[in-house]
């Protein structure tokens, strides 16, 4: 029999990679508490519907890239592809359209069928932030300053990471912008690609975005949408502008930033890297006013962006440490049922504490380096209540009152908690 393997395009978070995983998730979550953004976890499938109104049917995701079937009721559900139109629903159904604004942070894995690659999986992980009810330019702003707050605290600066910025304007923009790309479009017919040339039909702004080498000669020499802004759009974009320099975000305007999805207007802006190859994109985002309406809800401003987990991870120095934790030894047999109670203490203590299951006295000091303990707490068979605490490092010992051992032990791992 062949040996199973993980799914074509998924993989296992074990270990380390489980560790810069977490730790993104974790630097993410509590910064975005910070900024008043509360966790919503959404189902990960969804009726078909929700992504297929919300992305629009000439997406990417849509087209190609959904993991939709039929469940045995004969239901067409969707693994989400992302989880903007989760939120978006779930505000609607849960009748939060009136409790305005909703600022939600989410993190969690998302399914796309693609050719796997360093960086692309089928089923990868997002977090997220959403802001939902303000139309203010401020709130684009504060979105933005969230994301590029969270990538600092990973350890990215200027150096590594770009915010790159545009507008897609406002209706009026987009429809003179979008006649100006069929123009530019049509008259290069012949050197696009065959995606291109479908694009061209449905949603040309989507060319802007081509990873195709062939578009890019005809993409470079398109029109941008500068000249076709309207008064207002022009106004609103100004305003992010001047309130991500308020709140000290740094960014490069790149009228080439369009959003791969069908509902973005005005901010539309993606933090892009050079160190992942094609892949550069770790986080990316925009303003999304039609989406809550399409879902059934009122109309409804909202911006927000979504980053990849694993792409993070790869970028991030040195992998989070593990937790080293406590071993206790039991000096003897007799011992054990003490080593077991104490065990017991240290865990109550918030202490991660580890005995191992047989061996002697050795056997278990073994297995204590092996899961690299910081410290192993000796206890014998009769002492009164004493114990030997071994800082593993150090190789620093004292006999100790087990009281004494707890409380310093608690101390220890104050930091951690
Ligand atoms: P790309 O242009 O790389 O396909 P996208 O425009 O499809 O990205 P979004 O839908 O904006 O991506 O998703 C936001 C982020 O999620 C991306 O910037 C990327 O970091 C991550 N991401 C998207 N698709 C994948 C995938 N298949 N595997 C891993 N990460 C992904
Ligand atoms: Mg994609």
């Amino acid at each position: 029999m062949t040996p199973l393997q993980p799914a074509r395009g998924t993989h296992d978070l074990i270990g380390e990679e489980f560790r810069r995983h977490r730790h993104v998730v974790d630097a993410s979550r509590r910064i975005a508490a910070t900024y008043g953004f509360v966790e919503w976890a959404t189902p990960v499938f969804e009726d078909t519907r929700v992504f297929s109104r919300s992305l629009g049917d000439t997406s990417d995701v849509v087209t190609k890239e959904m993991y939709t079937f039929a469940d045995r009721g004969g239901e067409s559900v969707t693994l989400r592809p992302e989880n903007t139109a989760g939120i978006c629903r779930a505000l609607v159904s849960n009748g939060l359209t009136q409790t305005l604004p909703q600022k939600v942070f989410y993190a969690g894995p998302m399914f796309r069928y693609e050719r796997p690659q360093k960086g692309r999986y089928r089923q990868f992980h997002q977090i997220g932030a959403e802001l939902i009810g303000a139309a203010e330019p401020l709130a684009d702003a504060e979105v933005i300053a969230l994301g590029w707050h969270i990538l600092r605290a990973l350890g990215f600066d200027t150096d590594d990471v770009v915010l790159e910025l545009n507008t897609l304007g406002d209706r009026e923009s987009r429809d003179a912008y979008r006649a100006a790309l069929v123009d530019h479009f049509a008259a290069h017919r012949d050197a696009l690609s065959e995606d291109s040339v479908a694009r061209l039909e449905r949603n040309p702004l989507r060319i802007l975005d081509s990873k195709e080498a062939r578009d890019a000669p005809a993409v470079a020499a398109a029109p941008t949408i500068g000249a076709h802004l309207t008064e207002a759009a022009r106004a609103f974009y100004d305003g992010v502008k001047a309130h991500l320099a308020h709140f000290g975000v740094p960014f490069r305007e790149n009228p080439r930033i369009v959003r791969g999805l069908d509902y973005y207007s005005h901010t539309a802006f993606e933090f892009v890297t050079t160190a992942l190859g094609a892949q550069g994109t770790v986080m990316a985002g925009g303003r999304y006013d039609g989406l809550v309406e399409e879902m059934g809800g009122p109309p409804t401003p909202a911006v927000g962006w979504a980053a990849g987990v694993e792409r993070l991870a790869m970028l991030l120095g040195a992998a989070p440490a593990s937790v080293r934790p406590v071993a206790v030894l039991p000096v003897s047999e007799a011992a054990e049922a003490d080593a077991i109670r104490l065990t017991q203490q240290l865990r109550q203590h918030d202490v991660p504490a580890e005995m191992a299951y047989r061996g002697n006295l050795r056997r278990r000091m073994e297995r204590a380096n092996r899961i690299g303990a910081r410290f192993a707490v000796f206890v014998p068979a009769e002492a009164a209540g004493i114990v030997q605490l071994k800082d593993l490092d150090s190789g620093a010992q004292h006999d100790l009152p087990r009281d004494e051992v707890l409380a310093r032990m608690r101390h220890e791992y104050r930091r951690e908690a």
